[in-house]
């Protein structure tokens, strides 16, 4: 057995059904203690929404920790700094949500959850359709670059154009030393789909949303496997498959 890099994300992928988390948890142990394999979390929650869900979730200390879809990374208790420097550039957040103060249908999420490089709104699916193509054309007539991710049927975020959990997790794995193929990527929704664009390998788990089932389906890969199980089951089940545990 060779050494990997598991990149994952949480709510409703590593965290769903505790008692598959808590074998899953014991697998990973053993990989990280017998072939260094490390553990990475990917979450769109911020730091302070992350620590509460500890107290609910038995979870492993990951190696790294990158929250708030992407725009921050944590080794221990520090941000890197390294990562929120290249997030400058072109980032004007509070011309950003000058322009999304135009849109009524934009609700803004709780306080904990709006960062330096992120801003974040609730959207319904139905005015989502009109409203993020005037948002971006708005966002881009004002010279103002950031991404979109829409996630969930929900969750609007408004990111600063060099951060995603795909860019991050690039980062974090040359931060590690790992190559692509070493390296797997776990998701269930929208802001996922960002993970599985790096070139490494993926497993989306049997629960996954809409969002990412249809952009899976419309960009097949080799690489990436589509499990039956639910959560950790389904993340488990992928490992087996793409041959980093044994069964
Ligand atoms: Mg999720």
């Amino acid at each position: 057995m060779t050494p990997f890099l598991l990149v994952t994300d949480l709510d409703h992928t590593l965290v769903g059904d505790p008692l598959a988390l808590a074998q899953l948890n014991r697998h990973l142990e053993k990989h990280r203690q017998d072939y260094g394999t490390k553990l990475v979390y990917s979450t769109g929650r911020s730091r302070t929404s992350y620590q509460e869900l500890l107290t609910e979730a038995q979870l492993l200390t990951p190696d790294v920790l990158i929250t708030s879809v992407g725009t921050e990374i944590y080794q221990g208790e520090e941000p890197d700094l390294q990562w929120s420097d290249r997030l400058q550039t072109g980032w004007d957040r509070a011309a950003i949500v000058a322009a999304a103060a135009q849109f009524p249908d934009l609700m803004a999420q709780p306080e904990p959850e709006q960062r330096p490089f992120k801003v974040s709104f609730f959207l319904k699916p139905g005015p989502a359709t009109t409203v993020l193509p005037q948002l971006e054309r708005m966002l881009s007539d004002r010279h103002l670059p950031a991404q979109l991710v829409y996630s969930s049927e929900k969750d609007l975020d408004i990111l600063a154009v060099k951060a995603n959990k795909g860019t991050a997790l690039t980062y974090v794995r040359e931060l590690l030393g790992f190559m692509p193929l070493q390296t797997v990527a776990c998701g269930d929704s929208g802001n996922d789909i960002a993970l599985f664009c790096e070139g490494t390998r993926g497993i989306v788990v049997g629960n996954a949303r809409s969002e990412l089932l249809t952009w899976h389906r419309a960009n097949p890969s080799a690489e990436r496997y589509l499990a039956t199980g639910h959560c950790a089951v389904g993340m488990l089940e992928g490992l087996v498959r793409l041959g980093y545990l044994s069964p």
